[in-house]
């Protein structure tokens, strides 16, 4: 599904991703770690092209992300869905929530009609297991956590089939991050989805992920299954963040 190939950047001649190249299959689920400033999030916006990388190559279903022209990024980045730790960042504090669901549907024609639009952004929310009673309301009026299910709702109304959260639950309470966790397996069940999940703990990444890569100074130090990665790390870094999990 995803091919990415010796991604390089640097960022006021410090380079923040030196030769990073990793693969995702189709419906698999990727966890990415490693200690802030490591480049996660550069990896990230790399993949999707909301950072240009110096070199490198990205491909999504074997399409050339990095030399996509504008109507074929559009098609790409419909494919490839964002959601970030604070929910606020992606959420028109201006659009009701039925607004925020029908808007994706919309730019990328995938819905006309308008009440049609409504019905789906109504059984997006239940994707998320949240009531349609809440489409009127503002993003505002939710806690974090419902906050996030309706970015993550917005991110599945393109039907994305890449996935990529970044921090996702780092800004929740601890009792709500379960929730969110679960939700984003139970989806990944349910709809075949891949998703590149960031995350400062392993331990979290190890609940959701078929596979971790943990990263260091802008390098992979590390990927593998999680039973490998968990159970028998190869890599110094790897073994000193294993040691910080309680
Ligand atoms: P965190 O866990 O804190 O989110 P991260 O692993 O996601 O960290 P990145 O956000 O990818 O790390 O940042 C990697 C390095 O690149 C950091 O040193 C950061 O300061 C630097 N960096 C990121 N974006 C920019 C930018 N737009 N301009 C300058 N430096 C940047
Ligand atoms: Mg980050």
């Amino acid at each position: 599904l995803l091919r990415v190939r010796n991604l390089v950047k640097s960022f006021e001649g410090r380079r923040v991703l030196d030769d990073v190249s990793f693969d995702m299959m189709p419906g698999e689920v990727l966890g990415l770690v490693g200690e802030s400033g490591s480049g996660k999030s550069t990896t990230a916006r790399c993949v999707a092209r909301l950072t240009e990388p110096d070199s490198g190559r990205v491909e999504l279903g074997g399409r050339d992300v990095l030399a996509a022209g504008r109507g074929e990024l559009r098609s790409l980045r419909r494919e490839m869905q964002m959601v970030f730790q604070d929910p606020y960042s992606s959420l028109n504090p201006r659009m009701t929530v039925a607004q925020l669901l029908e808007e994706p549907l919309a730019v990328h024609g995938l819905e006309p009609d308008r009440r049609r639009r409504r019905e789906r952004a109504a059984a997006l929310l239940e994707t998320v297991s949240m009531s349609a009673e809440h489409l009127d309301r503002y993003p505002r009026s939710f806690s974090g956590g419902q906050r996030q299910r309706i970015a993550i709702a917005r991110a599945l109304a393109v039907e994305p089939r890449l996935l990529i959260c970044d921090e996702p639950i780092s800004s929740l309470d601890v009792s709500v991050q379960a929730q969110v966790l679960n939700l984003l397996r139970d989806l990944r069940l349910r709809l075949n989805l891949s998703i590149l999940f960031i995350a400062h703990d392993l331990a979290v990444v190890y609940y959701l992920c078929d596979r971790i890569a943990v990263m260091e100074q802008g390098r992979l130090a590390e990927i593998g299954t999680r039973e490998q990665v968990y159970g028998a790390p190869e890599h110094p870094y790897t073994r000193s963040l294993l040691a910080a999990v309680p």
